[in-house]
């Protein structure tokens, strides 16, 4: 039996791979730097924690939320210091964010900063996801029980 969620599922190669086509100026950076880096983050915003795959139900169940569709259907790179402004430039200026904390860092917070509220909108996003979760669940058992 197949899983309903597939359109949920990611493959990590395609994500790297989009992350690091996302920016010109990554290409200074070799791939399996970039790679190792992505790998060291265990594709999870570094704020809040969510995951490439979650933030696709988010986005599909908060659509207004998303700049028109534009945002949020898969992890982001935020520059930790944003005076830099050259991606390839330091790989640790980099930090792997959803497009919620991204969209809300925005250059006036600290990294160390939002990373304080990024705990914050952790318990929100799981909170909601688990919410989302656990409806799906009561669908399919009364799809499956025909009631
Ligand atoms: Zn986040």
């Amino acid at each position: 039996m197949g899983r309903k969620r597939k359109a949920y599922s990611i493959n990590i190669r395609d994500e790297v791979i989009r992350l690091y086509k996302s920016k010109r100026s990554l290409k200074q950076i070799e791939i399996v730097v970039f790679q190792n880096w992505y790998d060291s983050k265990n594709g999870c915003c570094e704020y809040c924690g969510l995951k490439s795959e979650e933030s696709l139900i988010l986005f599909y169940k908060y659509p207004v939320s998303t700049r028109g569709g534009r945002r949020g259907k898969r992890l982001e790179l935020d520059r930790i210091n944003p005076a830099i402004k050259n991606y390839g430039e330091d790989i640790n200026n980099l930090a792997l964010s959803c497009y919620w904390c991204n969209n809300a860092k925005t250059n006036y917070f600290t990294y160390e900063e939002f990373k304080v509220i990024g705990d914050k909108i952790k318990e929100i996003q799981q909170y909601r996801i688990n919410k989302i979760n656990s409806q799906d669940r009561l669908t399919k058992s009364i799809e499956a029980n025909n009631l």
